[in-house]
């Protein structure tokens, strides 16, 4: 790791966000399923998420726990005293970590920086072969936050009283809410998101002791019953939101793929935030073209579940920026010649482009789907595995999918689910027929009827999921 920048503050604070998110249970405390050896596979539950992937804010964070772990000036002491009551590196977590690398501070980092590089060359396994630790959280928020309000209340009120009326009670404060004290309002596009993490959830795991939750002082229904509960609760909610007669995505007149040019992956960040004016030549964008691409990244960034920094974004946009000086042949090289109409002002638009998204005054409040319809570029970005589904042109009259797209993603147990996820979420997010097929088209399907084809989609992935379990049982 020698060619890594000194360590920062937020580099520490980056290391233990990524032990924590790993190693923290629903409830706060430690996982009992999370074991130091597991720890890169955990991880890279996290990091390879097909949705985790469309940014590279996780990436960063690791880079950045990375750098922590070359400071050597720390000890146990420091590690565990600087963090306040619920410190990561507490006195178990050193415990483990000498037994495992040795009785040093040195030792025990150089161990993590070696699990740390494991992952992304980890094979993935799936729950039954290694149960979720703290990544349930990371990936199932709504679900980490129910489970945890239950844990709280039922512990309060004593067992035998946690009854039906306390699980509608706690589904209702914790779900259905609009008014939460903190975390994200618990708007059309939070529930549409949490009921799309269900059915990936219901998909990848049959039982609580996979999920890795608390197997004591659950539901009387078990958690993955009740969470389906809540997930009934959540759907029912969306159905009488009122704006099912407003588009919700733009028509998908200019159905653009991803950009022709070059990759270079210290650029990457730039050229998919070009991607956002939708082939249209940048420098001839219209001020309020400009807003709506700058808001558009903001909101598929501030995505519930899958939260990307903006930071790495600017970053590689003023990398761009600067190049350009030394080579004026870039933005055509990188970003294809359809996004420049005459090649000057372009990378105004982009330093323009970097400032605003900079710019943290005044704090945008993100417009919702009504305001500004999801375009193709938000579509892609937020469903990256319907996207790829798209690529291949689906059409609404073949009646291959199911087998195709396992044969696609397997192992199906692993690779399915977030697909599943993506399907469900689209479903929850968009009431209207209307929609749902001009978000289809401008993800690459053709043809029109697609809600029911998806409805199944859902249901009989699930299936043939399951239906591999029962053959491993016979
Ligand atoms: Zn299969």
């Amino acid at each position: 790791m020698t060619d890594l920048d000194p360590p920062r503050p937020e580099d520490f604070s980056a290391l233990l966000n990524v032990i924590s998110s790993c190693r923290l249970g629903v409830d706060g405390r430690i996982s009992p399923a999370f074991r130091l050896a597991d720890f890169p596979l955990h991880f890279a539950r996290i990091i390879r998420h097909p949705r985790s992937r469309a940014a590279i804010y996780d990436r960063v964070e690791l880079q950045s726990a990375l750098r922590a772990l070359t400071s050597t000036d720390e000890s146990w002491m420091n590690l565990s005293d600087e963090y306040g009551d619920n410190p990561t590196f507490d006195s178990e977590f050193e415990q483990e970590l000498k037994e495992t690398f040795g009785a040093s501070v040195d030792q025990a980092f150089a161990g993590l920086t070696e699990l740390l590089s494991r992952v992304d060359n980890t094979t993935l396994v799936d729950a039954t072969r290694l149960p979720y630790a703290g990544e349930f959280g990371r990936l199932f928020p709504a679900f980490r936050e129910l489970t945890a309000t239950w844990l709280h209340r039922s512990g309060k009120q004593g067992k035998a009283e946690a009854s039906e009326s306390l699980s509608a009670e706690i589904i209702n404060t914790a779900v259905l809410t609009e008014d939460v004290r903190s975390g994200y309002p618990r708007d059309h596009d939070w529930l549409a998101t949490s009921v799309g993490s269900f059915f990936e959830l219901r998909a990848l795991a049959r039982s609580s002791e996979e999920l890795g939750l608390p197997t004591t002082g659950c539901p009387g229904t078990g958690w993955l019953n009740w969470f389906g509960t809540a997930t009934s609760a959540m759907t029912r909610k969306l159905q009488t939101t009122s704006f099912i007669d407003s588009p919700l995505v733009t028509r998908p007149e200019r159905v653009s793929t991803a950009l022709p040019g070059e990759t270079d992956p210290r650029y990457g960040n730039a050229v998919l935030l070009v991607s956002a004016f939708e082939q249209q030549p940048i420098d001839d964008t219209s001020a309020e073209c400009m807003d709506d691409a700058v808001l558009r990244v903001r909101r598929a960034f501030s995505h519930r579940r899958f939260e990307h920094e903006i930071a790495p974004a600017i970053e590689h946009l003023e990398a761009l920026v600067a190049e350009f000086e030394n080579d004026a042949d870039i933005l055509i090289r990188l970003l294809g010649e359809g996004v420049l109409s005459s090649g000057t002002g372009a990378v105004d638009v982009l330093a323009d482009l970097a400032a605003n998204l900079s710019d943290p005054y005044p704090n945008p409040i993100l417009p919702s789907l009504t305001e500004l319809p999801l375009n193709g570029w938000e579509l892609r970005f937020r469903f990256p595995g319907i996207a790829s589904f798209g690529k291949g042109s689906p059409d609404v009259s073949e009646s291959t999918h199911t087998a195709d797209l396992a044969s696609m993603h397997e192992p199906c147990r692993i690779g399915l689910p977030p697909l599943i996820g993506e399907f469900a979420e689209l479903l929850a997010l968009l009431p209207n027929e209307v929609d749902i097929d001009g978000a289809m088209a401008h993800l690459g399907a053709t043809g029109t009827g697609w809600r029911p084809i998806l409805e199944h989609l859902v249901t009989d992935l699930t299936a043939h999921i399951w239906a591999h379990e029962e053959e491993r049982h016979q």
